[in-house]
């Protein structure tokens, strides 16, 4: 009966990790594995006992925006496009990770709504079945154009990245003109039904930590989360302590115009602390990542436009989930290499004075 329970996880344990059955039940992962038998997740759950049903998908590389804190000025080098994966490996992969107990997938880039085929991608994810979410993350550009197919296709939930309430400012940080079209953007996922409509802005000192109270107000007569995220250090994004504003600089801001704000609880997984002005229809969240990480709840993972999976945003280990799948690996061995990776997850990141001196992927070629 035991070995029936443990059924798949042993296996894999042994054959991955090279355990023996007593240091399976010795050790916090095999412990933790065999005290939640759930085959659908055990290869995604990683030693410190986290569960990832959460897959983030880069679809592209490409962006339509330049945005100071995500790339470069002097822009990226762009992976060739035979490198980067297809339509059907997108599928194929995400196929996988929903069998393994994916319940969430979110696209993003670079830019995912300039993707050619995007609605098509939405609608073979819907498909799947387990998967709960389909979301995306997109500046909004031609989100006005593409939502009613998206939405027609299975998207149900979309974060709008928007920094500034200012047409000029825009123009500054993302180095390109399109206030108005993310303003459209955003009322058309309201009129569509989109509950909450997430907002995200990423603060930055000198750049927009005066707008935090014009962004309040912005909840005040409509459905939104707008969501407030600390700057964090990327390769090329010249990120500096002194321009990051931290969620408590932020709430004290925030608080002493509106001393009456509540907090909401949220889900244990949730990377946001959100709060509420009473009587507004919207609300506000903070999204912490460098002053106080959530690496302790993580249930994400990354698979980059170039097809690697990445376990953490701030780590600069990957693994080529499209080398071994063009070299015609089975769904079991798939799976393994996932299930390796994912087991050396470390605990949390190595704090940010720490990222911001190594190396990794500008925001832009990780998907954020
Ligand atoms: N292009 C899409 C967009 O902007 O929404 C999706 C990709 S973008 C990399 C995903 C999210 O990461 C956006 O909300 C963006 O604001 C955020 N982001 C990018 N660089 C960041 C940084 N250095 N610190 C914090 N958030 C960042
Ligand atoms: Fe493009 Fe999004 Fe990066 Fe801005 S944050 S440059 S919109 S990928």
């Amino acid at each position: 009966m035991f070995i029936q329970q443990v059924d798949r996880i042993t296996i894999h344990i042994l054959s991955s990790c090279l355990f023996s059955l007593q240091e399976l039940q010795s050790s916090g992962r095999g412990r933790f594995l065999l005290e939640h038998a759930a085959p659908l997740s055990a290869f995604l759950t990683d030693s410190f006992g986290r569960q990832h049903n959460y897959l983030r998908i880069s679809l592209t590389e490409k962006c339509n925006l330049r945005c100071q804190y995500c790339m470069p000025e002097e822009g990226v080098q762009l992976t060739p496009k035979s490198d980067l994966l297809t339509t059907q490996e997108i599928i194929t992969l995400a196929k996988l990770f929903v069998k393994e107990g994916v319940e969430k997938i979110r696209l993003t880039g670079g830019e995912p709504l300039i993707r050619p085929d995007v609605v098509d991608i939405v609608g073979q994810l819907c498909k799947l079945e387990g998967l709960k979410t389909i979301a995306v993350t997109t500046n909004g550009m031609n989100l006005t154009k593409l939502l009613p197919r998206l939405k027609e296709a299975g998207l149900n939930a979309i974060n709008i990245s928007l920094d500034t309430l200012v047409p000029a400012k825009f123009e500054f940080i993302a180095r390109r003109k399109g206030f108005h079209k993310v303003m459209e953007g955003i009322h058309k996922a309201i009129e569509l039904g989109y509950r909450p409509v997430k907002v995200n802005c990423v603060v930055m000192r000198g750049f927009n930590e005066d707008e935090l109270l014009g962004f309040v107000d912005f909840t005040k007569d409509l459905p939104l989360d707008v969501r407030f995220i600390e700057y964090m250090p990327f390769n090329g994004n010249k990120w500096n302590f002194k321009k990051m504003v931290s969620y408590r600089e932020m709430l004290d801001t925030v608080k002493q115009q509106w001393p009456e704000l509540e907090k909401l609880s949220c889900e244990t997984s949730s990377t946001a602390k959100s709060y509420k002005v009473p009587h507004f229809q919207g609300q506000i969240s903070f999204i912490t990542s460098m002053s106080e990480h959530f690496c302790g709840s993580c249930n994400r993972l990354r698979i980059t436009a170039d097809g690697n999976l990445k376990v953490c945003l701030f780590g600069n280990s990957e693994v080529s989930l499209r080398d071994h799948l063009r070299s015609g690996a089975s769904e079991e061995e798939l799976v393994q290499v996932i299930g390796a990776a994912v087991g050396r997850k470390k605990k949390q990141h190595a704090g940010m004075f720490n990222i911001s001196q190594m190396k990794n992927r500008p925001m832009i070629l990780i998907g954020g």
